[in-house]
């Protein structure tokens, strides 16, 4: 069968049933620089196992990729850390949205995962405990993986955040207290800012997490990211955690690991298959992509590809 032919044709048969639906939700207005993008915007790229493209739509421009780069600090620190990392984090879906603070305080301090804001801000400490230029190490990582030496973090972004950014100062300040932050929280707060201001394509998006379907190997350098057993883990925590409390939906809608951010981005994972980067800034209630949610719902039920 000629794959390319039939995802490029898949693609657009969707796009054109959803472009029918007229309310796709809103986009973020709590970080002012997310306000201002344009909501009609809408991409797709699909990269293969072995390196073939598919794409539809602005695929080729950049995004504020938001929460999706809480996986790929998690990816740095596991890669570090290892098991250990688990006495400060837990691995269980919090069923709450993306900045909630009410079961830190019963967990004495412990986020529910690393994909909520909690969650990435313990990772946020301890990467820069780890790593002698955090921001610039971590840059380095990811364009490392994503194969793209310009990739930058946006500093009016990560200043639009910092403004408005209580409930993530609740958060880590509620964490020090507990003494699950070890860096002062300023430092933290920095790099965790810069981290979700990262800005990428849906192809730089989708080639960068190709290592996740492919048990930890970049399959175009070949370089060995994480072991296996680490990348089954960190799909499994994106299955469970990947969409704030809407991840049952997207497993039952969608049926892949993925993770989204608050920029309309969203990436999923088929082991072994492909891995496709969707962006489309309006947001549903709980903060994912609604059109992209919708498209991955369409894609994966025609192409027959859920992993269920
Ligand atoms: N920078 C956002 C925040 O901390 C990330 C939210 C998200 O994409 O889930 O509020």
């Amino acid at each position: 069968m000629n794959y390319k032919m039939d995802y490029n044709n898949i693609f657009f048969k969707i796009n054109t049933s959803l472009n029918k639906i007229k309310d796709h939700g809103k986009v973020a207005s709590y970080i002012p620089e997310l306000n201002n993008i344009d909501p009609n915007k809408f991409g797709v790229h699909l990269t293969t196992l072995n390196n073939e493209h598919y794409s539809i739509g602005d695929s080729n421009e950049k995004f504020s990729i938001q929460s999706i780069a809480k996986v790929l600090a998690l990816t740095l620190a596991y890669k570090m850390k290892g098991e250990k990392l688990w006495k400060r984090i837990d691995v269980e879906p919090s069923g709450t949205s993306f900045n909630s603070l009410v079961q830190l305080e019963y967990n004495h301090g412990i986020p529910r995962n690393p994909l909520i804001n909690a969650g990435a801000i313990v990772i946020c400490d301890i990467l820069i405990s780890n790593l002698e230029n955090p921001k610039k190490d971590f840059l380095e990582f990811i364009r490392e993986l994503s194969g793209n030496k310009t990739l930058n973090f946006s500093s009016k972004t990560a200043e639009s955040e910092k403004i408005t950014g209580f409930t993530n100062m609740a958060l880590v300040n509620l964490m020090k207290s507990f003494n699950n932050i070890k860096n002062d929280i300023d430092v933290v707060m920095d790099f965790y800012f810069n981290l979700c201001s990262i800005e990428m394509t849906c192809k730089e998006l989708s080639r960068t997490f190709l290592f996740l379907t492919n048990d930890g190997i970049d399959p175009i350098t070949n370089n060995k990211i994480l072991s296996e057993s680490k990348s089954k883990r960190i799909n499994a925590i994106m299955l469970l955690c990947g969409f704030y409390d809407e991840a049952g939906e997207f497993a039952f809608k969608v049926g892949l690991p993925g993770k989204s951010g608050v920029g309309g981005g969203i990436v999923a994972i088929h082991p072994n298959k492909y891995s496709i980067a969707v962006w489309s800034p309006r947001l549903n209630k709980k903060g994912n992509s609604q059109k992209g949610m919708n498209f991955l719902e369409k894609f994966t039920t025609k192409t027959q590809s859920s992993i269920f």
